[in-house]
């Protein structure tokens, strides 16, 4: 496959249906030089509804897992055994991970009563999850480095992915050793994020992977607006200026880690 730009997790049943519908943004984005998006779930039963909107599209890919919610905590056990029923269903190859899952110590403060052990039995049951289905996992880690490490390094069968990467070169480091892709959002290129860009500028290349999170973190300049997957864009050019390489060197290399971590083909 040619050079292109690759979106690796957007929520796109998410993005508002503005002035231009979803579905002709899609079109547009497919018909220049996007090669893949990757439709991220965070509900146990919505892979359905995003692949009957999502999949006339022959370059996306779905994901479907559990965010940490309050409600999903409570409910773990019964969503898990309707999301692997989803998981199982789904067509061949349009599947190609589990998440987003992980831990969110913003939402979820042990001050307020938030249940912690649950979060990470509900994280736990996803790994093992991903473990058994021989899937990659997409990670969300907020404010908890150290507890998501911890728990990751006790599937080490399990290969993945920390989306939206908030952390510095130490926890990076962690997360690599743990043979983990980073994949860094929007934030990228906000004025106050240099911490981020030096993790950037840090990791090996066949490492790092991009994303919008689309509808959230929109980039500059359209920071404060509505992300949709077009606007990596901005992110591709910021990060292969930090690099020092081209753009399309950036583009091959993020081709080859996305094929690498999610074993879907190219063609
Ligand atoms: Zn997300």
């Amino acid at each position: 496959m040619q050079a292109s730009f690759i979106d690796t997790h957007a929520h796109l049943s998410m993005l508002p249906q503005g002035a231009l519908p979803v579905e002709a943004l899609l079109s547009r984005l497919f018909q220049e030089d996007f090669g893949r998006i990757i439709d991220i779930g965070t509900e146990a039963e919505d892979l359905k509804c995003r692949l009957k909107a999502f999949s006339q599209f022959d370059r996306i890919r779905f994901s479907a897992g559990i965010w940490p919610s309050k409600e999903s905590i409570a409910e773990r056990e019964p969503l898990m055994r309707c999301l692997e029923q989803h998981i199982t269903a789904a067509p061949q190859g349009r599947l190609i991970a589990i998440g987003e899952c992980g831990l969110d110590r913003h939402h979820n403060r042990q001050e307020t009563g938030a249940d912690l052990k649950g979060e990470h039995e509900l994280l736990e049951l996803q790994l093992d999850l991903a473990q058994r289905q021989q899937l990659p996992i997409i990670i969300h880690s907020r404010q908890s480095a150290a507890e998501t490490g911890e728990i990751l390094a006790r599937y080490p069968a399990v290969q993945g992915v920390i989306h939206c990467f908030s952390y510095g070169i130490p926890e990076a480091r962690s997360f690599l050793q743990l043979g983990y892709y980073l994949s860094f959002a929007g934030t990228l290129t906000y004025k106050n994020a240099q911490a981020l860009r030096d993790v950037l500028q840090f990791i090996p290349l066949d490492r790092l992977l991009l994303e919008t999170d689309a509808p959230y973190l929109a980039p500059q300049p359209f920071r404060g607006k509505p992300a949709d997957p077009g606007m990596v864009v901005e992110t591709y050019h910021l990060a292969a200026t930090l690099r020092g390489i081209s753009l399309e060197a950036l583009q091959t290399a993020i081709v080859q880690n996305v094929s690498a971590i999610f074993k879907t083909p190219f063609a």
